[in-house]
């Protein structure tokens, strides 16, 4: 089935005993068992409910992955594949990463021993010299946030797989709709489900996806064991927004793209990074392995705009953490998004203070380039 037909279509479809088109929201947290040890492959909701399942059925097959689980967020997915380290064990990690990324590697997973190397993942060299024997994985963003840097997925595959290594690929800014990681080789593919997953700014949820057995079970281990599972009510949320997550990007994209046009030949302008600008130096990785640049912008504004006055000024569009809403959100990755990252290390990936990281929605393209423009106007110093 085409990628169109598996949003609607994938993982269960519909409810088989009474014809319900919807997959029904098993609001339970246990089972009746028909005596010991007969059970109907229910037991208990942490180690496995319907709703969740026909969820995770539906994100392994988007993802062309064999198996998929669905966390309570983002970094309830991550916490569990990270799980999968011990002490002693190093990971290479692109160096403009998710805030929280950082964060749960810098301030929990660094105390039980497993310590991280910060790289410039796009750079190719710099991650064949990061990988000596302690590490055991890679784990990259691409593009990763908020710079939007891209990263070779395919080639950091094919020099982790021949040293022994495992890729781990963060793909929330993508979606299984514009780029298949495990496709690309990859090992381990996470998700915050929040953003375009969800797509309406209304849940929080996380996923893994691999297509590897015996990685597979054990993250389902790790999964029941440390018990941050998506709760039924929200699995059916997931389902609902992934059902629309095709019209949403190709809006997304389209709006994404117009917009970092016209920001780029603006007046007000210092820099703009968006992978889908033939200028970016990502642009034709990003051409060979994605299929669209998504819906994220960052830029900076000349120093005679004051970006504090940038973000009080706007009118439709709403200054807010998070992204991937049908709603358009700006943030200031500085204060908001990456500011569990020192601001040494902000400074060194080129995270300039100011900054800001826009959230392209799928309102009307126009509509939202002028109020860019009026907001950018009054901000004049
Ligand atoms: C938001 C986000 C996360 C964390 O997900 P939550 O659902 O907020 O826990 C991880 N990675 C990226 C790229 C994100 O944008």
């Amino acid at each position: 089935m085409n990628i169109n037909s598996l949003l609607i279509h994938g993982g269960i479809d519909g409810d088989e005993t009474t014809g319900a088109v919807n997959v029904p929201i098993y609001q339970t947290s246990t089972y009746r068992q028909d005596g010991i040890g007969e059970n109907r492959g229910w037991e208990y909701s942490r180690t496995g409910n319907p709703t969740r399942a026909a969820l995770e059925k539906l994100i392994a097959d988007l993802e062309q992955g064999e198996s998929g689980l669905a966390f309570a967020s983002g970094l309830a997915a991550i916490d569990t594949v990270l799980s999968l380290f011990k002490a002693g064990d190093k990971l290479v990690v692109s160096d403009n990463i998710y805030g929280g990324t950082f964060r749960i590697l810098d301030k929990v997973f660094n105390k039980f021993g497993i310590t991280y190397t910060i790289v410039n993942t796009s750079d190719l060299n710099k991650v064949e010299e990061a990988i000596d024997e302690s590490v055991k994985a890679v784990y990259v963003e691409s593009p990763a946030n908020p710079l939007l840097t891209v990263t070779d997925i395919e080639a950091v595959a094919e020099i982790a797989h021949r040293k022994g290594k495992k890729v781990i690929v963060d793909n929330t800014f993508l979606t299984p709709y514009l780029q298949r990681p495990l496709t690309l080789g990859a090992d381990i593919v996470i998700h915050s489900g929040t953003k375009y997953l969800g797509g309406h700014s209304d849940t929080i949820a996380g996923f893994v996806v691999v297509n590897d057995e015996k990685l597979a079970e054990e993250l389902y281990f790790l999964q029941n064991s440390i018990g941050g599972v998506l709760a039924p009510w929200d699995s059916f949320l997931m389902i609902r927004g992934i059902k629309t997550l095709g019209v949403r990007m190709d809006r997304h994209n389209e709006n994404a793209i117009a917009i970092a046009k016209w920001l780029q030949k603006s007046p007000y302008i210092k820099k703009v990074y968006y992978p889908g600008l033939e200028s970016d130096p990502g642009y034709e990785i990003q051409k060979k392995q994605a299929d669209g640049a998504g819906g994220m912008i960052s830029f900076v504004l000349k120093d005679e705009y004051d970006y504090r006055k940038f973000f009080k000024s706007l009118k439709l569009i709403t200054l807010a953490e998070s992204l991937g809403g049908v709603e358009s959100l700006v943030c200031h990755p500085a204060s908001m998004t990456h500011a569990a990252i020192p601001e040494e290390i902000r400074h060194k990936v080129g995270i300039d203070d100011a900054l800001i990281r826009f959230s392209v929605g799928i309102e009307d393209k126009d509509d939202l380039i002028n109020d860019l423009k009026q907001a950018i106007e009054k901000s004049k110093r």
